[in-house]
């Protein structure tokens, strides 16, 4: 059966100093703690450094977009096989950062899963409406439409062994998280939309909810039986913060 994953986006975050001072305190406050994935995700400049602070350590390390170019010409991107060789094991493509301040379309973000099996990498595909679209009922259409890219060109099979990150927009770096509720009506709908394809995959993809998951609201959240741990932006820089979430996964 699947496991749920906490995975710390760091987004835009970071030092030399900060990465070694924050990768030591979660080492500290996660000794012991056992059951869930947990993963984070510095800025690709960091991520050797990141490797080899977490050197021995439950954590896995992420990284927070991959460039659909394997080597060549492509002026400051970083390609699947390097994040592999740096250590990366889960790569998060579609964040609504990208798609919004770097015009990423859901046809670019399915090349990104692409390239992303090929190498053996774990896409953390992130997928959310905006608040408009919230409000106007498009929830659900516009999640089908962003899982419908990876499902139509890839086939429900390239989810075997990738995350899905259901992150509504106007939860993200808010303060005002979906409730445990509204959360898992989405979460349901995307299990169900896959398991139209492949109901065994469908049962085991990790779906992890992002947006204002903070120590407070966690727990309430891990308990709704479709919500498979979280990506968590803020709260993830504060070290006992994230190991509240994490030990409430
Ligand atoms: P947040 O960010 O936890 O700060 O809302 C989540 C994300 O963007 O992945």
């Amino acid at each position: 059966m699947r496991h749920p994953l906490v995975m710390g986006n760091w987004k835009l975050n970071g030092s030399t100093l900060m990465v070694n001072e924050l990768i030591l305190a979660l080492r500290k406050e996660l000794s012991g703690v056992t059951g869930c994935g947990v993963a984070i995700a510095p800025p690709a400049i960091y991520l050797d450094q990141a490797k080899h602070a977490l050197a021995g350590s439950r954590i896995d390390l992420g990284a927070q977009n991959v460039d659909v170019n394997l080597s060549g010409a492509f002026t400051g991107e970083a390609s699947a096989d390097m994040l592999k060789d740096v250590g990366a094991k889960y790569i998060i493509i579609g964040h609504s950062e990208r798609r919004t301040y770097h015009s990423e379309s859901d046809e670019f973000i399915a090349k990104k899963f692409s390239v992303l099996k090929d190498a053996g990498l774990i896409p953390v595909l992130c997928i959310g409406e905006s608040e408009a679209e919230n409000e106007a009922g498009e929830t659900k259409s516009v999640c089908a439409r962003q899982l419908d890219a990876v499902l139509n060109t890839l086939g429900a099979a390239a989810f075997e062994n990738a995350v899905i990150a259901y992150e509504p927009i106007w939860a993200i770096g808010t303060g005002k998280s979906a409730t445990p509720a509204q959360a898992q009506a989405v979460h349901k709908f995307i299990r169900e939309h896959i398991a139209k394809q492949d109901a065994e995959v469908a049962k085991q993809v990790i779906i992890q909810y992002g947006g204002s998951v903070n120590a407070a609201n966690a727990a309430e959240l891990f308990t709704q039986p479709d919500i498979d741990g979280a990506l968590v932006g803020g709260a993830s820089l504060k070290a006992d913060a994230f190991a509240v979430i994490v030990k409430a996964a």
